[in-house]
């Protein structure tokens, strides 16, 4: 490469991962296997369930909403407000579990905190567990099966794919500990051969581990997290994390203009990681109705 190449890739900085675009290009293939699964008399279908009235829950329970729309899934809405039982929201989701239009349930997180979420998650069935939280599923994953992956951290796997980003032998490292992205995506990883250091808020000196990253996940719900001397250069950067600033303004947990100087790739928020969750969803239903077509088990 001649120096002003080089000189014009320094200036250019990270390649941006437009995971609004690739959750798009998904959808002609989703699409298809939709109307493959309508010729045979299926209509995949998807149960959103939504308890309370927390806005942001009701921005992505509509954002799901219109996805499945697009590509022809059905999906029935129940929302209900926060004076809804225990009991109440266990009899719905035992007569999803028992509907055979019904190929996914989804229960919006977080629930109000009368609700026994641990319970709500195990009542549902697993082969229509489209968000991979129940313990059947958590197992699977553990022993390296994927029966149905979470879907953000589904996502960012499929990002690193489809950027052709190698895993394996790579030193990953994952800001964020919770049971629905930090700890599935960890294990995703390991099981493609990434080292992989999971870091949380009690970690000592979270700069001494992120800087050792080839490949930097970051999903903390904190703002600025990780500035530039955090990361190693050409490092490729995910940023899951969505917080409200406020003045209005959607960030991630990255700082993005500094960041982005450093790394090799880098995904923006919003526009990066988001739309990645809301196609693997469709994915995992759309899978679930395959499943169901085919007479295979979960
Ligand atoms: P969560 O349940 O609150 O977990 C946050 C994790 O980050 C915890 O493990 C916590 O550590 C760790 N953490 C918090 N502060 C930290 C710090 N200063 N240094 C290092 N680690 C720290 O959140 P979540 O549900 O995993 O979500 C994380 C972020 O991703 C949020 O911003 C959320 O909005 C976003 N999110 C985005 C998508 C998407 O589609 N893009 C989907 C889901 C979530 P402890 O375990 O020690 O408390």
């Amino acid at each position: 490469m001649t120096t002003t190449a080089l000189q014009a890739e320094k200036t250019t900085g990270a390649k941006l991962i437009d995971g609004k675009a690739v959750a798009l290009k998904m959808r002609a293939t989703q699409r298809a296997r939709v109307e493959a699964l309508q010729a045979k008399g299926i209509t995949p279908g998807l149960a959103v369930v939504l308890v309370g009235d927390d806005p942001a829950s009701a921005i992505y329970v509509s954002r799901k909403v219109k996805a499945c729309e697009a590509v022809g899934i059905k999906s029935v809405s129940y929302r209900h407000p926060t004076t809804i039982t225990n009991e109440e929201l266990l009899v719905l989701i035992g007569k999803l579990n028992a509907d055979p239009n019904i190929h996914g349930i989804l229960v919006q997180l977080p629930l109000p905190a009368h609700i026994d979420m641990a319970k709500v998650l195990e009542t549902i069935a697993p082969e229509k567990d489209v968000d991979g939280f129940h313990l059947y599923n958590v197992g699977a994953l553990v022993v390296g099966r994927q029966i149905f992956p979470p879907c953000t951290p589904y996502g960012v796997m499929h990002l690193l794919e489809y950027s052709d980003i190698p895993v394996e032998g790579r030193n990953v490292v994952v800001v964020g500990a919770s049971n629905i992205v930090g700890k599935p995506m960890a294990l995703m990883l390991m099981a493609r051969d990434a080292t992989v250091a999971i870091c949380h808020a009690k970690t000592r000196d979270l700069g001494q581990w992120t800087i050792l990253a080839d490949i930097l996940v970051v999903a903390a719900g904190v703002p600025n997290l990780i500035v530039p001397q955090m990361v190693k250069t050409d490092a490729v950067v995910i940023d899951v994390g969505i917080n409200r600033l406020p003045d209005g303004r959607i960030v991630g947990d990255v700082d993005f203009e500094g960041v982005r100087k450093k790394a090799s790739y880098i995904t923006p928020v919003p526009g990066g990681v988001g739309p990645m969750t809301i196609a693997m969803l469709l994915e995992n239903t759309i899978q679930s109705a395959e499943r169901q077509a085919s007479g295979e088990p979960a």
